[in-house]
């Protein structure tokens, strides 16, 4: 259908190094609400936030993760560091009670934005299983 033709089209785009919405935000080009950075991480709130606490957390190098299943052995360092910088934004914004991690992958995935991210969400009670 439409939505998965225009999923697969932006999907292609990144493949191809069309910038995204978000190397926009790590340029400045677009404002975002920056909660922690680093030399490689980039944690911005997320415009149309899931939870009380929305953080999107992203490489500044996107070196070809599009998204995830497009991983490879290059790139273990940077996932890992990621996901670790999901602890240290959960425990500065005092998600104490526990947190959620998402990864939406490729058209199934529900993935819209073609620069691999990680959902931190947190603040109320999530549910299982997600949508
Ligand atoms: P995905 O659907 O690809 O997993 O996640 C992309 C996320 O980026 C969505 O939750 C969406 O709300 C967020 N997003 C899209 N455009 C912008 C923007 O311009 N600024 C911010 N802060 N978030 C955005």
């Amino acid at each position: 259908n439409a939505l998965r033709a225009a999923a697969q089209n932006l999907a292609k785009q990144a493949d191809a190094g069309v910038p995204t919405i978000f190397d926009k935000i790590l340029s400045k080009e677009i404002p975002a609400t920056v909660v922690y950075e680093d030399d490689k991480v980039l944690a911005f709130r997320d415009i149309n936030p899931q939870a009380p606490t929305h953080i999107v957390i992203i490489p500044k190098n996107r070196d070809g993760l599009t998204q995830l299943s497009k991983a490879e052995e290059r790139h273990k360092d940077i996932l890992g560091h990621l996901m670790y910088t999901a602890t240290l934004v959960a425990k500065q914004l005092g998600l104490d009670d526990g947190f959620r991690l998402v990864i939406n992958d490729g058209v199934k995935g529900c993935q819209s934005v073609y620069h691999l991210h990680l959902h931190l969400l947190g603040g109320r009670q999530m549910k299982w299983p997600p949508g």
